[in-house]
């Protein structure tokens, strides 16, 4: 999202700002139009799961897209029966900016640049899993002694900062591992597994512009292509794409997990590390 807003909405000039007036996950401030309106957005950044739309004059539009948020982009004139725009963002050249968000988990603040990084929901972030991808050996630090399971620990943004629900099971799967195994029972050369997966999970769907499972849209409204790249999410009874053993669904922390039972075995093969060619035999 932030690569593709980078492309369309960079350098343009917002002429005018509407909102809905409805509360997203914290009211949008009324000031938010006046305190937009003549600002050029300078450049798109990104921490965890929150982008920030950076503006002239010292200003970030901080977003994060919740459950079901979407920023849509129209060149020209925009159609006139779209449900659930909670902000649309007029500019100078015509070309608008609408922000949707059906379940209205969404967040829109403006923040002062230089005080972003005091900002309570950024501060609480850990290192962001693209630009700082973990290694395997700061994963198994960072999983030492820790009880919740290996999916549950992969969703937590106080530790990784922009791991969701959908690219969690991907990773785990790709990486061979139980989604249900407690975090800190996990091997150094397990950790370096789920490490490639990290780096192998994101880099495919960024490219790919992203997954759609239900809400999701690219700027253009397009679904993302990773959606029929996945391999276990939503895939529940269906042949692993691996190795053809059905796959499962469970719920962990009230979220869906998919995972196979024959590629994901629930204990730690013994005396060996597996496919990791770590040497040991
Ligand atoms: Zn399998």
């Amino acid at each position: 999202m932030r690569r593709m807003l980078e492309a369309t909405v960079r350098g343009r000039t917002i002429r005018a700002v509407t909102l809905s007036g409805l509360r997203l996950r914290e009211p949008v401030a009324p000031s938010l139009p006046r305190r937009l309106r003549g600002r050029t957005i300078a450049g798109l950044g990104r921490t965890g799961k929150y982008l920030l739309v950076d503006l002239d004059g010292g200003l970030t539009l901080l977003s994060h897209l919740g459950m079901s948020g979407r920023w849509l982009f129209f060149p020209a004139a925009p159609p006139d029966a779209l449900e659930h725009v909670h902000a649309r963002l007029a500019f100078t050249d015509g070309a608008q900016l609408w922000f949707q968000d059906t379940r209205r988990f969404g967040l829109l603040r403006l923040v002062r640049t230089a005080a972003l990084a005091r900002d309570p929901a950024l501060a609480a972030l850990g290192p962001d899993a693209v630009a700082e991808p973990p290694t395997g050996a700061t994963l198994h630090g960072l999983a030492r002694g820790a009880t919740p399971a290996v999916k549950s620990f992969l969703l937590d943004q106080r530790r990784i900062a922009g791991l969701g629900n959908i690219y969690a099971s991907e990773i785990l799967h790709r990486a061979g591992v139980d989604p249900r195994r407690r975090a800190g029972s996990l091997g150094a050369d397990e950790w370096e597994r789920v490490a490639g997966a990290v780096r192998a999970v994101l880099g495919e769907a960024i490219g790919l512009m992203g997954t759609t499972f239900s809400m999701y849209r690219t700027v253009w409204g397009e679904p993302g292509g990773f959606g029929e790249r996945l391999r276990v999410y939503d895939r529940a009874g269906a042949p692993c794409r691996a190795c053809g053993t059905p796959v499962r669904r469970i719920v962990q922390g009230q979220r869906s997990t998919f995972y196979c039972p024959a590629c994901q075995p629930r204990s730690r093969p013994r005396g060996r590390a597996r496919s990791a060619g770590t040497g040991t035999s």
